[in-house]
């Protein structure tokens, strides 16, 4: 049922929305088309948060909604959407303007049994395909709101709202679901994960980062249906690890996944990690997890940027160690030992996650700096502190000083020379003879 909510119910202050979602709602909508914010955006409006990005849903389809724009592009074949892009460089945005979805029965949808790698050449030119366990492989057929609501996921992720109208549009008692800071999956929970594990980690995630509970229909799957997760491709379980860790509620969403069993046994870098009911291990290694975590949410409360790269190299720290000390007791030589220990790591954890190049290398170069930070004669000190790396590698000395895992006389010397002019540096590599 299609509720209409005015403004003195639903209350969204419209300040807090982006002058740019609203341009590109207005260009829809003089162009004949229905179009409204919708999703987070819309949960965070409703919450008195300011949406870190908005999205759009309209009737237009992604060639209509391109015309319009003149910076716009239509991306993604699981899900064809368009990017609209305003600005340039660091200035620049990005709202999303996604066509009214149908909700399809599954027994209609072309089946493929292989994944989707395999099979691309049974996809092509296919606009709804599922896979052999009902996973949804494309996406692609336009219909009606009413149907583009019902497969969202989350009642307080499916509402939809139009700026100049400032009308709330909700079908599945979302106001309410958020009003008692629940989360409930709209039709059969169980269906519903199938189709997309990836709803598992949703679910986990919204509770994290809204403090929301799961009502109880939709936290009872959880933990049968993740074991599905393993038929997500890699990038994307990658991608949704990250914005666990690293979008300014880490720490809460290690718990939350602690409280449902998935701590262990869905991503392999957490299993590097945690004790096996989920738990961080007591001592350094564990602490020094948790302040890296801590650190990470701090920065992005204060609005600092972060880098997935330093949380990844924290928290495969511990096993890079383990494995680098045990080369050496072997006989390796320190850096050839460290390198190799990089790499099985990388084999053992992260996988090859196409893309992911400069994450890797920026990994690698935060390890590789922390023998180095041990020699501070001749003109080791001074080339190092010159590498653009150098601020994620001495934070992460830092970090280790913070927790006994390093010297923190040694972390204090490096910042010293940092900061320090030509005369001062000399004193302090005459010093640490
Ligand atoms: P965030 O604050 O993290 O951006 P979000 O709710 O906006 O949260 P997005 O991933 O940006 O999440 O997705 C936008 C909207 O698209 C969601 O609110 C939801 O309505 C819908 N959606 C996204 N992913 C799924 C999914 N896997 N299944 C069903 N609906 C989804
Ligand atoms: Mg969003």
């Amino acid at each position: 049922k299609r509720v209409e909510v005015p403004v003195a119910e639903h209350g969204i202050d419209r300040n807090l929305l982006d002058e740019r979602a609203v341009k590109v709602v207005q260009t829809l909508t003089e162009a004949g088309f229905e179009a409204y914010v919708v999703g987070g955006a819309v949960r965070d409006l409703l919450l008195g948060r300011r949406p870190k990005d908005f999205d759009v849903a309209t009737n237009a389809t992604p060639e209509q909604v391109k015309q319009l724009f003149r910076r716009a592009f239509i991306i993604g074949r699981r899900f064809r959407i368009v990017h609209v892009v305003y600005g340039r460089g660091r200035e620049h945005e990005v709202i999303e303007v996604s066509t009214f979805r149908a909700l399809l029965a599954e027994a209609s949808a072309e089946r493929v049994s292989g994944n989707e790698k395999s099979s691309k050449h049974e996809l092509a030119g296919k606009s709804h395909v599922v896979d052999a366990e009902g996973r949804v492989l494309r996406d692609n057929v336009w219909g009606p709101q009413v149907e583009d609501a019902a497969r969202r996921d989350f009642t307080v992720n499916a509402m939809y709202y139009q700026p100049q109208t400032e009308l709330l549009v909700d079908y599945h008692g979302g106001l309410k679901d958020l009003r008692a800071q629940q989360l409930r999956m709209i039709g059969d929970p169980e269906t519903r994960y199938r189709e997309d594990p990836v709803r598992i980690l949703r679910a986990i995630r919204f509770a994290a980062k809204l403090g929301f509970t799961v009502e109880p229909a939709s936290k009872a799957p959880l933990r049968a249906m993740a074991a599905l997760l393993p038929n997500v491709p890699a990038s994307r379980l990658f991608d949704e690890m990250v914005k666990l860790l690293q979008t300014g509620h880490g720490l809460a969403s290690l718990e939350q996944l602690r409280l449902q069993g998935l701590g262990r046994g869905v991503f392999p870098i957490l299993d590097a990690v945690l004790n096996p009911d989920g738990s961080l291990p007591e001592g350094p290694r564990g602490e020094f997890v948790r302040q890296a975590l801590q650190d990470t949410d701090a920065r992005v409360a204060d609005g600092r940027s972060v880098a997935p790269s330093f949380l990844l190299a924290c928290l495969l720290w511990h096993e890079v160690k383990q494995r680098w000390q045990a080369l050496r007791t072997a006989g390796e030589p320190p850096v050839p030992a460290l390198q190799q220990a990089i790499d099985q790591v990388f084999d053992a954890r992260v996988g090859d996650i196409s893309g992911r190049g400069k994450l890797a290398a920026d990994m690698r170069e935060i390890w590789l700096m922390q023998p180095r930070f041990e020699r501070r004669g001749g003109s080791g000190p001074y080339s190092l502190v010159e590498q653009p790396r150098y601020r994620a590698g001495f934070d992460f000395l830092r970090l280790r000083a913070d927790v006994g895992d390093a010297d923190a006389a040694l972390a204090d010397w490096w910042e010293d020379f940092a900061l320090g002019d030509e005369e001062e540096r000399r004193a302090l590599i005459e010093d640490a003879r």
